[in-house]
């Protein structure tokens, strides 16, 4: 397999740092810098990653350097591995985000140099590609991205047909002219300033008969589409009736130009009220007319040009909505400090076009927000939040719900899919881990979790109160260390007193407790102590509470639950040689 990264080191240091990258990139080969292999391996589709210094590797890759669109991408990482920038493809092949990922694995600064994003615009190139889009006149699109970065706006036209959500700073205009990006499938001429983006959403539907030629069908195309005024590059597929659909000139046109094929049986087309039924092929083919009828079906769209008659092929075009999928991501994003983000999280955030959570724990991520769209809400708000990130993954939007912690620990990742479920309806959600205060509150204290243990909420907004009570008397009984979320709040003070006499009342009160407020934030506080010295005002929302099993112990700053090493092997195994 051809590799789609190819690494070049200098120096033993370098070689090292490239072998590490093995466990973040896959597809990747690794050779020492010779300009022979640059040469060989200088394609428009891979990344060739230098660790040297700028200066070395802009002299080496000069004379190989071509067209934006047909070169690779370059990026450079210094050899203590705490730079990393793109030198090349930025956008075309992702090497802006690939230099942050980079960066990210190796805790290192990725240098950013291209004009929209140290601007916080959203790269227009990055923005028509993802959006699937074709560029009908690509010499202007840096004139435009630099009009972009300049102004921070750009005015768009778009079809009624083009349902897809603006990007941030592009203004709406409702006359053609005014516009600087205009998206459309008609043919507009060539406007001199104004950048055209056809999108894929034509379709034909044609009639024919057997002995039909290629070279006809596509001329007859070209003609109908030339006097209607419509673009080639919007067409997306072809409909017929069923037996038609495996003729192979059809076949080949439709592989040759890479459009769909759809085919659709005469009782189906019978159910579409044709605009211009005809006698003959209805006494031909048995339905009234095959293409209007099959591109109604195949576009749910409307009709542009009703049917063309040509001896032995009709044809008709037709416009469906264009329309691109969104996706949510319920996103974990840990205790609080942005340490405690994983990777997967930080790339998400960074690709996603909107923002949806609650206000404190957007703060606290701020500075990763700067070019999205933002939406805030306060904490009682979680349908509120849930509905507003499904209703903007819906019109076609990346979007990330972030929740504190893990999303599926009493988090959004639930409220999303339920709300999602009892609607029926379906998107495309991916629920992205993150860590638990539990996880952030045990390892800050040692081990406390080691064996079995337990979860409970105290908070009874969405729990009635007696349930709470008859899990936690059941779960004290249980000999094992149980986790205490949400134990208190301003309002919420008498139901953290009752816990705790039902801990008491079955746990011995030299039982050890730890309390984490606030766990990797500033305000971080940590007690250890037992059930009987708990003091109730150290507690409050942010705080978790771990309550011990009997194997549970303190050693110096460390809580430590047994998992019965010591029990399985004999002690003088346990001995240290001092
Ligand atoms: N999904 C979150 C939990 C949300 S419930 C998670 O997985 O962590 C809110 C409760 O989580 C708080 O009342 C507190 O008990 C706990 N919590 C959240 N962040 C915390 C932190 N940084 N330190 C201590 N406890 C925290």
């Amino acid at each position: 397999m051809e590799a789609k990264y190819v690494v070049f080191y200098l120096s033993e240091r370098g070689k090292s740092l490239a072998e590490k990258l093995k466990a973040l990139l896959k597809e990747i080969k690794i050779f020492r810098l010779d300009t022979e292999l640059i040469s060989r391996n200088w394609q428009k589709d891979k990344i060739l990653i230098f660790i040297c210094a700028c200066g070395i590797v802009v002299r080496k890759i000069a004379s190989f350097i071509r067209e934006k669109e047909e070169d690779p991408g370059v990026l450079v990482i210094n050899e203590t591995g705490n730079y990393v920038i793109p030198i090349l493809g930025g956008h075309r092949v992702k090497a802006n985000e690939i230099a942050q990922k980079i960066a990210d694995f190796f805790s290192a600064q990725a240098i950013i140099t291209t004009a929209s994003d140290s601007l916080s615009l959203i790269p227009l190139d990055l923005w028509i590609k993802e959006k699937g889009f074709l560029i009908k006149n690509p010499h202007l699109l840096p004139g435009i991205m630099a009009l972009f970065n300049q102004k921070g706006t750009l005015k768009l036209y778009k079809e009624k047909a083009i349902k897809i959500p603006l990007f941030k700073g592009a203004y709406e205009v409702e006359k053609i002219e005014e516009a600087e990006i205009v998206i459309t499938n008609r043919r507009i001429g060539k406007p001199k300033k104004q950048l055209i983006l056809i999108p894929k959403n034509l379709w034909l539907g044609i009639g024919f008969h057997e002995n039909i030629k290629e070279t006809y069908l596509e001329e007859a195309i070209k003609k109908v589409l030339e006097e209607s005024e419509l673009e080639e590059g919007a067409l997306k597929g072809i409909a017929t009736l069923d037996k038609k659909a495996t003729h192979p000139v059809l076949l080949s046109f439709c592989a040759s130009k890479n459009l769909k094929l759809v085919s659709f049986s005469k009782e189906e087309l019978e159910k579409v009220k044709a605009l211009t039924p005809s006698k003959r092929v209805c006494e031909a083919v048995g339905v009234e007319s095959v293409s209007e009828q099959a591109v109604l079906l195949a576009s749910k769209g409307t009709l542009l040009v009703p049917k063309r008659i040509f001896p032995d092929l009709t044809i008709a075009v037709a416009e469906e909505d264009y329309q691109v999928k969104g996706k949510l991501y319920v996103v974990g994003t840990g205790p609080g400090d942005i340490n405690y983000l994983t990777l997967k999280a930080l790339q998400v955030l960074r690709e996603v076009e909107v923002i949806v959570g609650y206000r404190t724990y957007i703060k606290l991520l701020e500075p990763l927000f700067y070019n999205k769209e933002v939406y805030s809400f306060s904490m009682t708000e979680e349908i509120e939040r849930a509905k507003k990130a499904i209703a903007e993954a819906l019109i076609g939007k990346k979007v990330a719900l972030i929740s504190g912690g893990d999303p599926g620990i009493y988090g959004m990742a639930g409220l999303v899919l339920e709300i999602l479920a009892f609607n029926k309806v379906s998107i495309d959600v991916e629920v992205i881990p993150g860590i638990s205060a539990l996880n952030a509150c045990s390892a800050l204290i040692g081990a406390p979790l080691m064996n079995d243990f337990a979860v409970i909420s105290l908070s009874d907004r969405l729990t009635p109160w007696n349930e709470i009570e008859k899990r936690l008397e059941l779960f004290a009984q249980l000999d094992i260390p149980l986790v205490v979320y949400n134990p208190k709040s301003q309002k919420r003070v008498n139901q953290f007193l009752r816990a705790w006499e039902i801990l008491k009342s079955f746990r011995s009160p030299d039982t050890v407790v730890a309390v984490v407020v606030s766990a990797t934030r500033e305000s971080q506080k940590i007690y250890l102590t037992t059930l009987k010295e708990l003091k109730e005002d150290w507690i409050d929302m942010h705080s978790t509470l771990i309550v011990g099993s009997s194997q549970s112990f303190f050693f110096g700053k460390w809580f430590i639950t047994s998992r019965g090493y010591k029990k399985k092997y004999s002690e003088n195994e346990f001995l240290l040689n001092l």
